[in-house]
């Protein structure tokens, strides 16, 4: 039985997702239409690059290392922290799934 779900695995989701597993949710869901996590980007033109950086991007709670803060990340590095972001909080092995 799933009492959450959350519709979309852009940065906005796999957060909404990770808060709710936090809050002591384990039959949370997140549906995503696309084959993988990312959202916008992770579906953006090859060469896209942030305009925001690193510092802007990254979330308060997943630190990015001393001296990878004043960065713009290109879309496959944005993508892969977001992933990172989400195996780290078990969004990914718990409630994640590509529809
Ligand atoms: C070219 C470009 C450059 C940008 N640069 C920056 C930048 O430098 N810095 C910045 O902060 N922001 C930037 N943005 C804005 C960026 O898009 C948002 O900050 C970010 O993507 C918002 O994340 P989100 O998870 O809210 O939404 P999205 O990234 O839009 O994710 C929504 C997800 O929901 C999925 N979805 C939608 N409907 C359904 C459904 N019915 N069922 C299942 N899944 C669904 C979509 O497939 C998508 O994966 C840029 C945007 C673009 C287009």
């Amino acid at each position: 039985m799933v009492s959450c779900i959350v519709i979309g695995a852009g940065p906005g989701g796999i957060v909404a997702t990770k808060e709710l597993l936090e809050k002591g949710f384990d039959d949370v869901l997140c549906l995503e239409q696309s084959n993988g996590l990312g959202g916008v980007f992770a579906s953006g033109y090859d060469n896209l690059l942030l305009t925001s950086s690193v510092t802007f991007s990254m979330f308060s709670d997943f630190w990015v290392g001393e001296g990878k803060n004043h960065h713009f990340w290109t879309k496959d590095e944005a993508v892969g922290y977001w992933s990172d972001y989400a195996n780290h909080f078990n969004v990914t092995d718990q409630s994640w799934r590509a529809i």
